[in-house]
């Protein structure tokens, strides 16, 4: 039996919680290979060291120094390894690391050094081997994982008691440090867990496992005890950040069932995220909800537009001329909706989207939603269970909110609505509160 355990920055914020990790990992032998993030924060007002370190970056290219950021990064380790109480150079260590930041000052390399010193903190504290993620995690030229990776990472962890691998990066095709998106120690857990063949991948968190939505909006919701990979993919893509939405792709290829659990309370059962042929239905109508703000719905109706050959095919050039994607495209007969990023509408780049579409297939009519939110309603019991979408719209309005746009997925999983960002919070509460019941 192999698990491999991925400790996010709260597991890792400080002497104390690191101490867990250790009592967590020594409690089960199984436990043999970890991934870890950067130490997160130790109180609400805290920085996380990955955000010290874009900071460092930042002032690095103003001053060409390094400054008081970095002196931040260098006192976290500082105190989390005498927090520990290890005899450990880290001053050498950091030393050695504030040279390869100016022989690599990349912007990438500067942030990827908190997962490196925590990797090689946590190997120094378990007696365990550590594994460079830069030596072994690879990607291509165009930015993906390279396949490459599992072999290299396969023959690193071949024979070892116990390995501590640092996630968020690797190297490009050139061998420079690259990292992943934010979150990306998730899916370093997840490709170590396929080149280990583990038979369970492990994310400790700081809490008991998937909630039903966001803790933040509803106070304690209802804890997910198992989903799908599909509902995980869904629902973090929507912004239940729990778990990096990419996570899931090297684990299910192989069939590895995710675990989330909380450093804090390992007692508890958490979620697991199994495939859907192990998924044991239990006769609910919605597993969670997520969502998202900040988003621009491009609305347009022409009539026969389903009949006019190329009329899609000539917005998405448009699209695509401006490099830009899009999230979501309700269509109806006549009408088509474009959701984007609100991000990437920025500096005129709406406006200039909207002449040009005007242009080319000179609709009917054409409107721009600004400033709206995405809920996602996720779960495979939605097209089982008859009313679903009835009960959904009745809460929303209920609530009096004004539904903006309306998606329902082609894999009957979910449906997202758009909402005034403003009612964004109202519209998860209400939607939560009908699903759920009452606990809010
Ligand atoms: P880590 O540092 O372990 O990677 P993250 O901060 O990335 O942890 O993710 C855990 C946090 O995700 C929780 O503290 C919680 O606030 C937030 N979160 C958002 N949506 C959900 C959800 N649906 N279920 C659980 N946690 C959620
Ligand atoms: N430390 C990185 C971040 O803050 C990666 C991670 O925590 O997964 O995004
Ligand atoms: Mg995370």
């Amino acid at each position: 039996m192999i698990k491999v355990c991925k400790f996010g920055g709260t597991s890792m914020a400080d002497g104390i919680s690191v101490r867990r990790v250790a009592d967590i990992v020594n409690a089960d032998p199984a436990r043999r290979f970890l991934v870890v993030s950067a130490p997160g924060k130790r109180f609400g007002q805290d920085t996380k060291v990955t955000d010290l370190l874009y900071e460092t970056y930042e002032e690095l290219q103003v001053t060409g120094k390094l400054g008081a950021a970095f002196t931040k990064v260098c006192d976290r380790f500082r105190s989390l390894v005498s927090e520990l109480g290890i005899s450990f150079d880290i001053g050498a260590l950091l030393h050695d690391t504030e040279r390869e930041i100016y022989g690599e000052p990349t912007k990438d390399f500067i942030a990827s050094r908190g997962e490196y010193l925590a990797g090689v903190v946590t190997a120094e504290l378990l007696g365990a081997e550590f594994i460079n993620a830069r030596e072994t995690v690879k990607f291509t030229a165009d930015g993906k994982l390279d396949p490459v990776t599992y072999e290299l990472l396969s023959v690193a962890l071949q024979g070892k008691k116990r390995a501590v691998v640092s996630g968020f990066y690797g190297a490009d095709a050139s061998g420079k440090v690259k990292t992943f998106s934010r979150g990306g120690s998730d899916i370093t857990g997840a490709v170590v867990a396929r080149a280990a063949g583990a038979d369970l991948y492990e994310n400790w968190t700081d809490v008991s496992g998937f909630l039903a939505c966001d803790p933040r909006i509803v106070d304690s919701p209802a804890q997910i005890s198992a989903l799908s990979y599909q509902e995980l993919r869904e629902l973090s893509y929507m912004g239940a950040n729990v778990l990096h939405s990419e996570s899931i792709f090297p684990v299910r290829e192989a069939n590895i069932p995710i675990r989330i659990k909380n450093t804090f309370r390992p007692e508890d059962e958490g979620t697991d995220i199994l495939p859907v042929s192990k998924y044991k239905f239990g006769g609910k109508t919605v597993t969670g909800i997520a969502g998202k703000k900040n988003f621009t719905v491009i609305f347009m109706e022409k009539s026969l537009m389903n009949s006019e050959i190329g009329f899609t095919y000539r917005v998405l050039s448009v699209l695509t001329k401006h490099g830009i994607s899009f999230e979501h495209l309700p269509s109806g007969i006549d009408t088509m909706s474009f959701v984007i990023d609100s991000e990437e509408l920025k500096g005129g780049v709406l406006e200039q989207l909207c002449e040009e579409i005007k242009e080319l297939v000179a609709p009917d009519r054409m409107r721009v939603h600004k400033d709206i939110a995405l809920i996602a309603v996720v779960g495979h019991g939605m097209s089982r269970n008859v009313g679903t979408s009835a009960r959904l719209f009745q809460a929303i309005a209920s609530a009096g909110v004004n539904v903006r746009m309306i998606d329902q997925g082609s894999s009957e999983l979910n449906i997202i609505v758009g909402v005034d960002n403003e009612n964004y919070e109202r519209t998860v509460s209400a939607v939560y509160r009908e699903f759920f019941g009452f606990k809010i």
